[in-house]
């Protein structure tokens, strides 16, 4: 373990990719020598697995890439941190992400872009890009990130690697510092669908915690490597034509034709709010930033300045240096959309489109087993393509954000090249039928 930690930390200190914000060299080494000495059990033992920055790790700083957040130290672990720890895994360092999980570009950091391997003048998705670059990379063999609106696909697709985002409640999101709470979970970023759900395994369960928070059915792993014969799956009308790349259409149809290869049938299906799905995300994932960020005061956590000042005057002066562009903004939106006299016009009606975008789901996962589409509308984009024009950038999570506010799993696997970058293939399927995903991804794959 240890002789293989030394070669990681090796390379992942020659890399330009700037995927890590924070290494866990001391702790992990050490663990690894007593691993070595005393081998332990465990799903994961000895393994090393990188972590997205804005899930609390005691003892390693952790900052959601957000200078109001520098150099604060978890007391604690998050719940998916304790469940790692207890199967032997050592977690070997905190990689980069856009500030606060919001972008899709990891652009937005304040330690920088990361690069995706594939091209250094791309990027590498988002916002979990340090934990997507890392694995396909090498740097680490497998990773944690979140999914708030695609924030693990996305990156997967980018930088083709497997990510995975659960139904909402299987992994708990206690010390996962929040973005939008009713739309987020933790999920894996891996090589292989195998791992994926050997890690889902491990941190999905239980917690009481996270009020949210529901029993997994468990063995994931168990559960792949059988057949897909006599599966039917969708493939919706809305997730192709305009906007949507050639190459990334042919790699999606090429992966349906393996599926029927395999046995599945598929037939195409409508879901007709899909164009409502990305006004309503973002009113609703604003709305819940603006309130969850308030707590970043300056006194509480991290950086600190002016304290001889009045609490107004540290508040301001503190969010005003501590948060980014993107993040200010996303505040100043989110508050104007939950004021009173707006609040029905904005944040209601986003609500009510929620569950429209649900049903849609609900009926047509009643007629097949699993939906196919591509995870991104094309492969990864030059740094500093897209940044100026934010609106263009939430326009590409078209195809992951449904996911979220319908609360159901899905899963980004990689399914050829456009233009000699990788391109993700987006299964998803019905709340907590995690096993059969798993298994048509694991099959096609
Ligand atoms: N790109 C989306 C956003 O900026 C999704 C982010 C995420 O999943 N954390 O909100």
């Amino acid at each position: 373990a240890e002789e293989y930690l030394h070669r990681l930390f090796e390379r992942i200190e020659r890399s330009r990719l700037n995927a890590f914000t924070t290494l866990a060299k001391e702790s992990a080494l050490e663990a690894a020598r007593e691993f070595d000495a005393r081998p332990w059990g465990g799903a994961l033992a000895g393994i090393p697995v990188a972590i997205k920055d804005n899930i609390c790790t005691r003892g390693i700083e952790t900052t959601c890439s957000s200078r109001i957040l520098k150099g604060f130290i978890p007391p604690y672990d998050a719940h998916v941190i304790e469940r790692l720890r207890a199967e032997g895994a050592i977690i070997i360092g905190k990689t980069n992400m856009d500030e606060f999980a919001m972008g899709t570009s990891t652009e937005t950091s304040c330690f920088g872009p990361t690069r995706n391997p594939w091209d250094l003048e791309r990027v590498p998705g988002g916002s979990s890009g340090g934990s997507a670059a890392a694995v396909a990379a090498g740097e680490a063999p497998c990773a944690l990130g979140s999914d708030t609106g695609g924030s693990v696909r996305c990156p997967a697709s980018f930088c083709g690697t497997v990510g995975m985002k659960p139904t909402y409640g299987l992994v708990s999101r206690y010390g996962l510092i929040a973005y939008a709470n009713s739309l987020e979970q933790i999920g894996p970023i891996t090589k292989t669908v195998e791992d994926a759900a050997l890690l889902l395994d491990v941190i999905a369960g239980h917690d009481p915690r996270d009020s949210t928070s529901i029993a997994s059915e468990g063995n994931y792993l168990s559960s792949i490597g059988r057949d897909i014969r006599g599966i039917c799956i969708g493939v919706p009308e809305e997730y192709f034509g305009e906007g949507v790349d050639p190459g990334v259409e042919r790699a999606v149809w090429d992966a349906v034709s393996v599926l029927e290869g395999l046995g599945a049938s598929w037939r195409k299906i409508s879901l007709p709010h899909t164009k409502y799905a990305l006004p309503a995300y973002y009113i609703i994932a604003m709305s819940e930033a603006s309130s969850n960020l308030a707590r970043f005061d300056g006194l509480r956590y991290g950086l600190r300045v002016g304290e001889d000042k009045d609490w107004h005057t540290t508040f301001s002066e503190i969010r005003a240096m501590g948060f980014g562009k993107e993040t200010k903004r996303r505040i100043l939106l989110g508050t104007y959309a939950l004021s009173a006299g707006y609040y029905g016009r904005y944040y209601l009606k986003a609500l009510k489109v929620r569950t429209l975008i649900k049903r849609d789901f609900e009926h047509a996962l009643n007629k097949v087993d699993i939906i196919a589409s591509p995870t991104m509308p094309f492969p990864a984009f030059k740094i500093g393509e897209r940044i100026t024009d934010p609106l263009s950038l939430y326009m590409s999570d078209v195809f992951t954000v449904p996911i979220n506010l319908a609360g159901i799993p899905a899963i980004s696997v990689p399914c050829g090249f456009s233009d000699g970058l990788p391109v993700g293939l987006q299964l998803m399927a019905r709340p907590f039928d995690e096993a059969l995903l798993l298994r048509v991804a694991n099959a096609y794959e």
